[in-house]
Parts: C-alpha cells; sequence; structure tokens
C-alpha cells in the first residue's frame, strides 16, 4: 500500500501508543471535516437525527431533444404521441415499463368499448383506430353482448409497437420519469430513471398521460384526490388456462346475468334501462363457494366480470378480485394490494374449479404485470367537468371530442344506449399555474363523478388526441398551450377524423 499514513511503521506506532494509553492528536486515516463535505457534495448523506437524506447537486447527461414530450404510453399517451406526430411534431413517447398500452397490456384490460350496445352515438378518433386496427391484425376476440372487441392484452403490444413506429414517434421504454425541468412556471422537460441512469430529456411541450399526474404534481401543478377510504377499488387482474369454453359458455346461457345483478352486496344506481341489459357477471358463484367453505366468511371483495374466451381454453381479463382504501401514489399500499390481491386470487381459482361449470380444470395462466388502478390524483383544471355536464349533454366552445353519455364507478353504471353524448373541452387537459403542460387520461381535469366517465380507456384516447394536437399546432403557431387557438386545435382535430360537435 502506498498511502504514508497506513505503511507499516505508522500503524505499528499507533499500535503501541494506545496500548500505552496515549490520545492519539490525530488519525490520519480519519477524514477531515473538508474531505467530509467534498464526499457530502458527491453522495447523497443524512443527518442521524433527520428523517430524510440530502442529495447533492448533479451533472445530469442529456438523453434527446424533441418537440412534444409525452409521458406515459397507456390509451391516452399512444394516442397523444400519435396525433402530436401526425400534426407535424417531433415526439418522443416515454414509458416506465417495457411495453405500450397501459392498463390494456400491464394490467391486462381488453374491453375497451364494451359500453357500446344499441343506440351508442360514439367518440370517432385514435381510439377507435386502434380497435380497428388491433381486429385486423387477429389480435382482438368479440366482446359477449355486443359488437365491441375485446383487445388481447399481450397482442396490444404488437398493435402499440406498430403504430408507434409507422408514425414514426420516438420510443423510450423502461423510463421512469422522476422530476421535471422547470423555467420559471413553464416546464422544458423531464428527467428519467433507468438503467441507463438519470437522464434529462428536453422538450418544447410535455403532456403528462402517467394515469397519476405525475409530472404536473411534480411541476407544481395543483391536484386533488377523492378521499382514500372513497376511492374506486383497485384489482388484481387475471387469466385462466384449461377452460372448457364451451360448458362455461353453456352455464352463461342457463344463468343469464344482467347489470341488475352487479354488486347484490352493494346499491347500485343505474337509470333504469341497463338494468336488462346482459353482462358477463360472476357474483353468486362466490358466495355459493363461501358457503361450501372455500372462501373465508370475511372476504367480501371477489365478484365481478369475465370478457374475452379463445379456442385455445383461455378466460382472460378476468376482473374478479378488488381491494378498497389504496391509493395509487403510496408504495406501501400498492405493496400490500399487489400481494393481498395475488393471494385472494388463489380463493376465487378455488372456487371458480369447485362451482362454474368448464373451470373445473382451470389453471392459473398469468397476473396483470401489474396491480390495476382506477383513481387517483387529477389536476385541478382550467375547466373541471362536472357529473351535471356528462348527465346533461354539455357543450363547449373549446370541445376537442364526443363522449357519450356513459359513466362507471362509485356504485353508478349508466350505459350510452340513448345516442347522448357531451363534448370534452380543452380546458379540462390545461393544468393551472404551469405552462407548455398539458394532462390526458384518467387525470383530467373533474369532480368526482365525472371521473366515472373521463377514467374509460375510449375518453382517455379522446383527451390524448386533443393534448397532442393542442401541442403539435401551439408550437406550429409559436404559441403555448395556455394560449393557443382552440379553432385551430378543432381544425387540425377534424383533419385527423375526430367528431368535435
Ligand atoms: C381493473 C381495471 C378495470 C378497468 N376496466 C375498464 C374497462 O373495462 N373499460 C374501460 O374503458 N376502462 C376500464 N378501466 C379504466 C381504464 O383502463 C383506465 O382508466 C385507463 O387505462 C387510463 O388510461 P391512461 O392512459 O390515463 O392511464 P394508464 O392506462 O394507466 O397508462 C399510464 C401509463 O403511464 C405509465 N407511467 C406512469 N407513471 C409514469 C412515469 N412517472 N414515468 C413513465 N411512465 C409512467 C404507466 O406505466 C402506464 O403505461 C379499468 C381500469 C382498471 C384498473
Amino acid at each position: 500500500m502506498n498511502d504514508k499514513s497506513n505503511d507499516y511503521k505508522t500503524r505499528a506506532r499507533r499500535m503501541v501508543e494506545r496500548w500505552a494509553g496515549k490520545r492519539i492528536e490525530k488519525n490520519p486515516r480519519q477524514p477531515s471535516a473538508e474531505m467530509y463535505h467534498q464526499r457530502e457534495a458527491q453522495h447523497p448523506f443524512m443527518d442521524q437525527d433527520a428523517d430524510h437524506i440530502v442529495e447533492p447537486q448533479k451533472h445530469t447527461p442529456m438523453l434527446d431533444k424533441c418537440d412534444v414530450l409525452v409521458v406515459g404510453g397507456g390509451p391516452a399517451g399512444l394516442s397523444a404521441a400519435l396525433s402530436a406526430r401526425r400534426a407535424g411534431a417531433d415526439t418522443i413517447l416515454l414509458e416506465r415499463y417495457g411495453c405500450f398500452g397501459g392498463v390494456i397490456t400491464t394490467v391486462g384490460m381488453e374491453t375497451i368499448a364494451w359500453y357500446r350496445y344499441e343506440g351508442t352515438v360514439d367518440s370517432e378518433g385514435i381510439g377507435v383506430e386502434m380497435e380497428k386496427l388491433a381486429a385486423k391484425m387477429g389480435g382482438t376476440i368479440k366482446w359477449p353482448y355486443n359488437d365491441s372487441e375485446c383487445l388481447d392484452a399481450d397482442f396490444f403490444k404488437i398493435v402499440a409497437d406498430h403504430l408507434i413506429t409507422e408514425a414514426g414517434v420516438r420510443p423510450y421504454l423502461h423510463s421512469f420519469a422522476t422530476e421535471v425541468i422547470m423555467e420559471g412556471k413553464v416546464i422544458k422537460g423531464v428527467i428519467t430513471e433507468s438503467k441507463s441512469g438519470r437522464n434529462a430529456i428536453l422538450a418544447k411541450r410535455v403532456i403528462d398521460c402517467t394515469g397519476d399526474a405525475d409530472i404536473a404534481h411534480l411541476a407544481g401543478a395543483p391536484c386533488r384526490k377523492t378521499p382514500k377510504e372513497e376511492m374506486m377499488g383497485v384489482t388484481t387482474v387475471f387469466s385462466c388456462a384449461g377452460v372448457d369454453t364451451e360448458k362455461f359458455l353453456q352455464y352463461t346461457r342457463e344463468n343469464p346475468a344482467t347489470y341488475a345483478d352487479w354488486g347484490q352486496t352493494w346499491d347500485q344506481e343505474t337509470t333504469g334501462k341497463e338494468d336488462h341489459l346482459p353482462s358477463p357477471y360472476l357474483e353468486k358463484e362466490f358466495t355459493r363457494a363461501k358457503q361450501m367453505g372455500l372462501m373465508p366468511k370475511h372476504i367480501d371483495t371477489i365478484s365481478g366480470s369475465w370478457s374475452a374466451l379463445s379456442n385455445a381454453g383461455e378466460a382472460t381479463n378476468l376482473n374478479l378480485v378488488h381491494m378498497n382504501g389504496i391509493d395509487s401514489t403510496d408504495v406501501k399500499d400498492l405493496t400490500r394490494a399487489e400481494m393481498q390481491g395475488r393471494r385472494e386470487t388463489l380463493y376465487a381459482l378455488e372456487a371458480l374449479k369447485a362451482v362454474v361449470p368448464g373451470f373445473e380444470n382451470a389453471k392459473l395462466r398469468n397476473f396483470g404485470m401489474t396491480l390495476g388502478c382506477r383513481d387517483s390524483r387529477k389536476i385541478i383544471g382550467r375547466y373541471s367537468l362536472t357529473e351535471n355536464d356528462v348527465k346533461t349533454q354539455a357543450r363547449f366552445n373549446d370541445s376537442i371530442s364526443i363522449f357519450p353519455e356513459f359513466l362507471d364507478g362509485y356504485n353508478i353504471l349508466i350505459l350510452p344506449t340513448t345516442g347522448r353524448y357531451f363534448q370534452v373541452p380543452y380546458g379540462c387537459l390545461v393544468p393551472q399555474s404551469v405552462d407548455n403542460l398539458l394532462v390526458a387520461g384518467r387525470c383530467v381535469a373533474g369532480d368526482k363523478i365525472s371521473h366515472c366517465a373521463m377514467r374509460n380507456m375510449m375518453a382517455c384516447t379522446v383527451t390524448g388526441q386533443g393534448a397532442g394536437v393542442a401541442a403539435a399546432v401551439s408550437i406550429k403557431e409559436g404559441t403555448s398551450t395556455g394560449t393557443v387557438d382552440v379553432r385551430k386545435v378543432q381544425d387540425e382535430l377534424q383533419h385527423q377524423g375526430v367528431r368535435i360537435w
């Protein structure tokens, strides 16, 4: 060892002095106060008594630059990235997992348009385009009770890759946006964390499609949450193989469920017209399993819908295991719910095998890659969509699309069988106090009940496409997302095939 303070003679002298009880004036190995400060400047450090650590200033490498950066690749993010690119913007789509599709591909929710019973006046745009393309590519199975398509969750990863590649959007997977880059009140980009380390991406406009309004929150835009005990539950979605699908379908024909059967253990509000419609619902089967002692009596969270049945003997998208009181922005809640959901799925599986004809030889095929979350942060926007807007066919001058009168959540189910629809205003995508940031998907501004409409995947594609186009138009026109001429946004949206009025 070259270090002088550590050579044999020095160490021997220190040892002898310690045996002799002499106080060592200065241990050259002991870092000086100055050295401590240098170390602290390079690494996070903590005060033993503090409840936090201090991170030093960092020099973060630049990963990329673009016109429009879309964070989060779910239904909203895909639509935002595609529409921004189609409107001429150089666009990046950033996603924390290894695939695009959001809840579709990472949770396994395949029913993008199950609400489309006869009489529905639907949105038009990228959402319907994705549904049709998936069907054309052989990646769907017809939903049992109307002509909508169940997207095959795994196949949709390929559909999304195809759309992104064909449009010329620059993809970044495995990249978590963890910080924002701000210049005053204007967003300039984000910091990402990945296996490549911490990196910066700069952008002229940023669109937050994270579902949880992560970017708006980090940028300091005001947000709200429904109180945790009232939030919509989270779900562990799973799929089974080894199902005799013909036998199961025969059982459902002999034991038909309607929307009036939903939630025997809670009150559900409908308009009455929903009650007679057929629904792929299982609940009494789990009650029977409980009576047979197959499930602990205290578990009251297992019931819900089945959806696609494949010729290969699969029942996918089993939306059956729910948990309440979980905040998807709290890592402790997420961890608890992931593990509880998997544990309770075993009860659901045992019950299916014992009670539901066709499932006798079923086995667990897979869980969704992650817990499914429906409800968390929503921005406080320039306009906040209300329950009244959704239920009374609201009209707005700054409309970016239409969405049918479809509410699903908080024990309310209103299906759009009447042809009624409301317009979606640009204002609910615009956060307060941060410029050049737009928000799309389930975290747009709105009250508790309007969330039952805007959280639906098709509605998320609508706000995604509106945000993507507005971001691109604002760059082209040299305005900001706050001052963009909405008529020009509407023109481009109509050019892209969106119904505005
Ligand atoms: C169990 C369940 C059942 C549902 N059933 C239906 C149904 O039948 N029909 C229907 O229409 N809707 C349904 N919904 C609602 C619907 O799926 C969601 O509300 C919708 O997918 C939200 O779309 P989004 O694009 O806003 O967010 P998401 O689909 O959640 O996508 C957000 C994406 O952003 C990524 N992301 C998040 N944070 C970051 C970050 N910081 N950095 C980088 N990436 C990030 C995520 O990984 C994800 O891919 C259901 C939801 C759940 C959970």
